[in-house]
């Protein structure tokens, strides 16, 4: 019964961590879908025409981690703007566009590499036609999709799920594309109640075998973002459905990045990232853990260090976490211990425990 137990929990288990194989396409010199990593991507809150602002943001997030980044096209100046924008950033530019085909035309022209567009909203057919030839001849990517706060009123009407209504339209706007043999394509799905998310992403991962990006739409600010987006896309990233996340934040694209980047990396998805284990503290501890813990993760983050280090408050739970991380550091009255590999290397001062744990770290790179 036992044996039988752990096969079937092994079993659910290998299903679970499988990444999804999607169509393979390249967004500019990068690579999604496959068996690709997931790319971390984000939007500029800048006005695209203010090139300078908006060039400083991009180069700041591909400096944290961002593969791509998305700006909004809202009129001429903007599509121009496209032009020295990615002569000056090192990652695929995404051109979001609405209502106006004749923008999609003049970003691609402009070198844009990926393009949001919804076909839904282009009422011509014959512009929608040019514009994916354009993409076709300039090889550039189509992000379609579907919102749940913009349903077309003909789905919206049908008695189905909002995860179905979600999915037939991506897939009214993935047949435009196909009507005109394009196939590099990107989806979105997205809802800002995490149970519709989940269940319309399923859905779609089964249907469609283009790439998908995934996220929580309007998740709102940071705090609230972050709890409704981890609840939301914990569950797909390790069903292995997924191929581009944005973390939606009212705020901070830069926060955005590095969100995503630890999500991934709790999820075993993303691999040169520290791991930091530091206790909440409570009535027993007897040395400033707080300000200890943030100072080491910010030294093991900005240098991307990969390794598993414990920052905890006393010798109840602190020594066997500290034993189990790579390198840790337990607090008692004033002072620190710290165990590497498992083993009791150190003692010394509070004053001394930054200076001392960045020294060892340092040793083991
Ligand atoms: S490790 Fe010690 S100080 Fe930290 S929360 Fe647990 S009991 Fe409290």
């Amino acid at each position: 019964m036992q044996i039988y137990f752990l096969n079937h929990a092994m079993m659910v288990y290998t299903k679970a961590m499988k990444r999804e194989k999607t169509r393979q396409t390249k967004i500019g010199t990068i690579l999604i879908g496959g068996q690709n990593k997931v790319l971390i991507q984000s939007m500029c809150k800048h006005k695209t025409s203010d090139i300078d602002l908006v060039v400083e943001e991009i180069n700041e997030c591909a400096k944290l981690g961002a593969d791509l980044m998305r700006v909004a096209v809202l009129d001429e100046a903007d599509a121009l703007a496209i032009k020295t924008i990615v002569s000056k950033i090192s990652i695929p530019l995404v051109a979001d566009i609405h209502f106006d085909a004749r923008l999609a035309l003049l970003a691609i022209e402009n070198g844009v590499q990926k393009v949001r567009l919804n076909p839904g909203n282009i009422k011509d057919e014959n512009m929608i036609k040019e514009v994916v030839l354009s993409a076709k001849k300039h090889g550039v990517v189509i992000r379609v999709g579907a919102n749940s706060g913009s349903l077309n009123s003909d789905v919206d009407a049908l008695p189905i799920s909002l995860a179905e209504k979600l999915v037939l339209s991506a897939k009214k706007q993935i047949d435009i594309l196909e009507k005109y043999d394009f196939r590099d394509i990107v989806v979105s799905i997205k809802a800002s109640n995490i149970k519709e998310t989940i269940a319309a992403y399923r859905l779609a991962s089964e249907i469609f075998p283009y790439p998908l990006h995934i996220g929580i739409t309007e998740a709102g600010p940071k705090d609230i973002s972050l709890v409704r987006s981890v609840a939301g896309l914990s569950p797909l990233l390790l069903e292995g459905i997924g191929d581009t996340i944005r973390i939606s934040i009212t705020g901070d694209a830069r926060d955005e990045v590095l969100a995503a980047k630890r999500l991934l990396h709790d999820c075993e998805l993303y691999a040169n990232y520290p791991t930091l284990i530091s206790c909440p503290t409570c009535g027993r501890t007897q040395v400033d853990v707080r300000p200890l813990g943030e100072k080491i993760f910010t030294y093991l983050e900005e240098n991307s260090i990969p390794l598993s280090v414990a920052v905890m408050g006393c010798v109840v739970n602190g020594p066997g976490e500290a034993k189990s991380a790579d390198i840790g550091i337990a607090g008692g009255k004033g002072q620190y211990i710290i165990f590497k590999k498992g083993k009791l290397i150190k003692k010394m001062s509070e004053d001394e425990a930054y200076d001392t744990m960045i020294n060892e770290i340092k040793s083991m790179l």
